[in-house]
């Protein structure tokens, strides 16, 4: 399933956003502790940094069940870097 992101910031060669899914730590079980947090995924960017939307395949390695790609919004939010 798709799922639409906002990207937290851009640079020249990627993009990043904060995954809705992804903790930064995981028990041998598969759950998240408890201090873990959401992780950022990153994507090659392709050097432009006007407002878009880019679709990616999901970095989510661990939650395949939750999305298997994503539109990734590049808007007034994204913060150029
Ligand atoms: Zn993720």
């Amino acid at each position: 399933m798709t799922f639409d992101v906002i990207a937290e910031t851009i640079s020249n060669k990627t993009f990043r956003f904060k995954c809705p899914f992804c903790y930064s730590k995981y028990k041998k079980d598969g759950t998240p502790y408890k201090r873990s947090k959401r992780i950022y995924h990153t994507h090659g960017s392709n050097g432009e940094l006007y407002n878009r939307v880019e679709h990616r395949m999901a970095h989510c390695y661990g939650n395949k069940e939750y999305t298997t790609d994503f539109n990734i919004h590049i808007t007034d939010n994204t913060k150029r870097i």
